[in-house]
């Protein structure tokens, strides 16, 4: 019997290789939280909550202030040993609406705390038995340093190609597809468009001879109508990411025949055991499935990978956040091959002292 004490946070502040630029934002640095629970017996559990203004709403001064009232408050002096997880990640749940990065960071901390007691890594004892799962790594359409060539040569076979800031991507997709054209293009528009616009923009895209695989997120996050439209004047799969943060948010998708597949990410569902739902539900409606992430530390990525790991780690994921902080020749780079490696260790305790600060700066891993 191990009853949980202590729930911590530490800053984490990354730079990047490469400047992050999508329709919604520009990024620089990697910014946010990383979460610790430790039980009566000195054993923790981490995780991360990403700082995601634009989709989720929360900072890291939010995600603090969330983890230190009410999530400390729901989880301490809870035995995780003795209690299903599920009620753990309900009781989460029920201390706070929305503040789903925080919660996540949390409910993955307290199951990475059990792994850990178990001797097992974070996937390993979500039952996955792959030790590494297939990302693909996004670019911007414009003024990427890197290109499909590139990241080949890095490893990587496959890229997402971010879209919509400017009219003239579209001709930058169709360039970079005639200079690489080995694969499917897949392309993120993280709600830029509108109906008239995403029309013309897949339109010319198909008419140049673009093979799209898919259409991420096209239009704005609440227009169910307006994507089920585009799926069917041009039969191209539609991914939802804004739109579908919850398995409800999922059913009314289905329901309006607007979604082919769903991008799961744990600060959007506020947890693995909620991303497992949907993956469930998803599957069930014969959805496809990508795992996402927010732009984290290899800590959050390997969380969300732990969950691809069980889903499908040949699947088709969307896990290169922490590759842009992370130097791509760094000897203990978890991303080699096109894929993203698990550590064997367990729990995320190893992964966790790599992301967290140094000793002077502040707390630490143990
Ligand atoms: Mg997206």
């Amino acid at each position: 019997m191990a009853r949980i004490t202590g729930v911590t946070t530490d800053r984490l502040v990354r730079r990047l290789h490469t400047p992050f630029v999508t329709a919604l934002r520009r990024t620089e640095h990697v910014v946010s939280v990383a979460v610790r629970v430790t039980d009566a017996d000195g054993v923790s559990g981490f995780g991360e909550a990403p700082q995601v203004w634009r989709v989720t709403g929360e900072s890291c001064e939010s995600i603090e202030a969330c983890v230190a009232g009410p999530l400390t408050e729901a989880l301490v002096g809870l035995d995780p040993d003795q209690q299903p997880t599920e009620d753990v990640s309900r009781r989460l749940a029920a201390s706070v609406v929305g503040n789903g990065g925080a919660r996540a960071a949390v409910e993955v901390a307290t199951l990475d705390l059990l792994a850990r007691r178990a001797g097992t890594s974070l996937a390993r004892f979500l039952g996955a038995e792959a030790t590494s799962v297939a990302t693909d790594v996004t670019i911007a359409a414009d003024g990427s340093a890197w290109s499909p060539a590139t990241l080949a040569a890095a490893g990587f076979d496959r890229v997402k190609i971010k879209v919509g800031l400017d009219p003239a991507d579209v001709d930058r997709v169709i360039a970079i597809h005639r200079a690489d054209p080995r694969h499917p293009v897949r392309i993120d528009a993280n709600q830029a468009w509108d109906l008239a616009s995403a029309t013309a923009a897949v339109e010319a895209m198909l008419g140049a001879g673009v093979p799209l695989e898919f259409v991420e997120q096209p239009l704005p996050a609440w227009d169910l109508a307006g994507h089920a439209e585009l799926r069917r004047r041009f039969g191209v799969p539609i991914l939802l990411d804004e739109s579908v943060f919850t398995v409800h948010d999922l059913r009314r998708a289905v329901a309006a025949g607007a979604t082919d597949m769903v991008n799961i990410k744990l600060a959007k569902c506020a947890g693995i055991l909620a991303g497992l739902e949907i993956a469930r539900e998803a599957a069930a409606a014969g959805l496809g499935v990508m795992v996402g992430s927010m732009m984290e530390s290899e800590l959050g990525v390997s969380a969300a990978a732990a969950l691809a790991a069980v889903v499908a780690p040949d699947g088709v994921h969307d896990l290169d956040a922490a590759w842009w902080s992370i130097q791509p020749d760094d000897p203990g780079t978890p991303y080699r091959d096109g894929r993203f490696h698990l550590s064997p260790a367990p729990g995320l305790a190893e992964v966790a002292a790599r992301s967290l600060p140094e000793p002077d700066e502040g707390p630490t891993a143990p």
